[in-house]
């Protein structure tokens, strides 16, 4: 630590930068980038750089309120125990739950995954992550036996061969970006390919632009699987000695029409080429792949091809998911998903009994809980009769966005624990519970290449706001738990938590970061960032180890199909959403810098100049877009960097910045059978001038 600066993480994208703040004394902060942090290595991008213009308390949730009024703590706490104790006792444990955040700091995530699995007697937790890496998630469990990320960040680097799918990497992620840039720079001869329907930023890097088909990833890479196994581009020693299930995979993948992509057969060759002669290749994948009704299928047609050519664990090589939030691997480590246990345990018998002793639980949930698009519909169909949320805004968020806020208005008990009060989340719940923000909380988040790093205050606390380790544990006390959540502070968490992840664990789960349980003090507050799984240069799989009962991985026969909803005549545009430049989820941090929303002061639709001209529409018009669940309103945008019947619009915008351009409100809900994860980038609509 420097003498004024306090070392701490950026609270946006999974990157998980450094940062170096420096208060000011008068409620503001210098922001400098960490030179010594192995993520950014110096660097920062416009909203890390911005953060020290969104620290002002101004539109801040600074005291509990209950129907609109303000109370003290007890009452509110009071009033959610109580709640939580009728309902359980009315309607039995699954008709309450919690729904949580990235955002979370991994100390919060861990006592709200304790209570309610193991006190409150029901697995209904599911966190905002399930809309970002939920498919990698399951695709990791079916191939490797573990939700693991096998490579690390300096894998990009070293690489000969990067391709990128389904990720704008220069907007959502831009300190990595930078990173394989300035890698490219110095070595020419790396080649990057990025598979992305739109041509985006990242493409000015990109030897190779695939802008496939939406939703035919699986049939692009179960064409390369094909491929690789024709040229014999093949790692036989490691498929035989580390895998099973290549002779399925293979028939399925050999049967896949590559016309489905909609690719140049050049382009596809060129690719097959490429990926065939680079021994060090990374195929690094986000949002486009995940936010699908197939992600899990698209995660495991990427794993095949590199457990084909046993490019995985060793450097320069492997299958990469980058999260795209702050901490979502931290919620993976506590077991935030509904469908996990703590400490990347599932539920299997022995693993429910391991945590339940571990933690005394008296309640122990038994089975899986609701995934988020059918926990809303579980609250709006009243089975759910309370549910917490903390540190998200699914109002604007969640597909199908206007029946999670009716949801949310129609049910008994609806409590938020928040930062922020003007959220359209907050609008709609009963109990608003004022929590801390970055710069004020303390804890640790773990990035996209499993590298923990301590989150530090350096503001004080702000009116009456608490930290959600706090609350949820004044609620636990409050219900007759008290000793259990008897915890001093997050350092008494993070011990915890270090501890079950060790218990009973003689390798046969990846997480183990057992050595912090014996952390003083002290040791934890001045912690340096560090990446699990062993030393820096230690890497997953590399010579096999999986952790299937068998230690082998598992090649996984994935069956190319459409996206759950196809264009019609009425709506026959295919509506992708994501993310810009300079905005953060739904703009409660970063729409407080100008300088941000500088770079797209409004939402925008980009459409094909083709698409537009036959609508009427020209650069610049209002748009309605018209989805069968919604409408939404926006500036076009004409730019051939979309393909003709596609279009892209953001998805920052809430009611309350700009009512008309929440794109949610339009967004189907159809979701990945396996996984749960919404199919946010394909959506019918139709386009109209207003
Ligand atoms: Fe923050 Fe991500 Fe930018 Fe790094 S790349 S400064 S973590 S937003």
């Amino acid at each position: 630590m420097t003498a004024a600066g306090v070392h701490t993480t950026c609270p946006y994208c999974g990157v998980g930068c450094g940062i170096v703040a420096t208060p000011d004394g008068r409620g503001g902060a210098g922001i400098a980038a960490d030179h010594d942090h192995p993520a950014n290595q110096g660097r920062l991008c416009s909203k890390g750089a911005a953060l020290g213009e969104t620290l002002s308390l101004e539109d801040r949730l600074l005291h509990p309120e209950i129907d609109g009024r303000r109370v003290s703590w007890d009452v509110a706490l009071d009033t959610v125990a109580d709640g939580f104790r009728r309902t359980i006792a009315e309607h039995g444990p699954d008709a309450v739950a919690f729904y949580v955040s990235g955002q979370l700091l991994t100390e919060d995530y861990y006592a709200a995954n304790k209570l309610i699995k193991g006190f409150l007697g029901t697995a209904n937790i599911d966190t905002n992550s399930r809309l970002c890496m939920a498919s990698s998630v399951a695709g990791h469990k079916r191939a490797f036996g573990s939700d693991t990320v096998p490579g690390r960040y300096e894998d990009f680097e070293l690489a000969d061969l990067v391709v990128l799918v389904g990720s704008n990497l220069a907007w959502c992620h831009p300190v990595l970006f930078q990173r394989i840039e300035a890698a490219k720079r110095a070595r020419p001869s790396m080649k990057v390919v990025v598979v992305d329907p739109r041509r985006t930023e990242t493409c000015d890097i990109a030897d190779l632009h695939l802008a496939l088909k939406p939703g035919s990833d699986v049939a692009l890479f179960n064409v390369l699987l094909a491929g690789l196994s024709a040229r014999g581009a093949t790692d036989g020693r490691f498929v035989a000695q580390h895998t099973s299930g290549l002779a399925e995979a293979l028939a399925v993948a050999q049967a896949t029409d590559a016309a489905a992509c909609g690719l140049a057969a050049s382009d596809l060759a060129t690719f097959l080429d490429w990926f065939a002669r680079s021994e060090k290749a990374v195929t690094l994948y986000s949002q486009g792949v995940n936010q699908s009704s197939a992600g899990v299928d698209k995660v495991n047609a990427i794993i095949n091809c590199h457990l084909l050519t046993g490019r995985i664990g060793r450097a320069g090589m492997g299958p990469f998911s980058i999260t795209g939030q702050p901490n979502a691997m931290g919620g993976r480590e506590v077991g935030a998903l509904s469908n996990t246990l703590a400490a990347h345990m599932d539920f299997g018998p022995a693993e429910i009994d391991r945590v339940a002793r571990f933690w005394g639980a008296p309640r122990m949930a038994t089975r899986p809980g609701l995934k988020a698009v059918e926990l809303f519909d579980a609250v709006r169909a009243g089975r759910i009769k309370a549910v917490w949320i903390m540190a998200t805004n699914p109002v604007d968020s969640l597909p199908d966005a206007d029946a999670v806020r009716a949801a949310l208005r129609a049910c008994d008990l609806s409590i938020v624990s928040e930062a922020i009060r003007a959220t359209d989340t907050v609008d709609a719940c009963r109990i608003r519970l004022p929590a801390l923000a970055w710069a004020e909380k303390d804890g640790t988040v773990t990035n996209s290449e499993r590298g923990i790093s301590r989150q530090r205050p350096f503001l004080p606390p702000p009116g009456e706001a608490k930290q959600d380790w706090w609350i949820l544990s004044e609620v636990a006390k409050r219900l007759g738990y008290g000793q259990a959540f008897a915890w001093r502070g997050v350092a008494d968490i993070f011990r915890e938590h270090a501890a079950l992840s060790a218990f009973e664990n003689a390798g046969t789960r990846d997480f183990d970061i057992g050595d912090c349980a014996a952390l003083d003090d002290a040791a934890y507050d001045s912690l340096r960032p560090f990446t699990w799984g062993g030393a820096s240069d230690k890497r997953f799989f590399g010579d096999g180890g999986f952790f299937h009962a068998d230690r082998r991985a598992r090649f996984i026969a994935t069956t190319a199909r459409a996206p759950v909803n196809a264009p019609q005549a009425a709506r026959p545009m295919i509506l992708n959403t994501g993310r810009v430049r300079d905005q953060w989820h739904t703009m409660t941090r970063t729409g407080k810098s100008v300088r941000l929303a500088g770079h797209r002061p409004e939402p925008t639709v980009e459409l094909h100049p083709g698409d537009a001209s036959a609508r009427g529409l020209a650069d610049g018009d209002i748009a309605e877009m018209s989805s069968a669940w919604g409408r939404s309103v926006m500036r076009v945008h004409a730019s051939d960097s979309v393909r003709p019947g596609e279009a892209f619009a953001p998805m920052h915008w809430t009611a309350q910045v700009s009512r008309a351009g929440r794109i949610n409100a339009a967004v189907n809900p159809a979701v990945d059978p396996i996984s749960g994860q919404p199919e946010l980038k394909h959506t019918p609509v139709e386009i109209r001038r207003l």
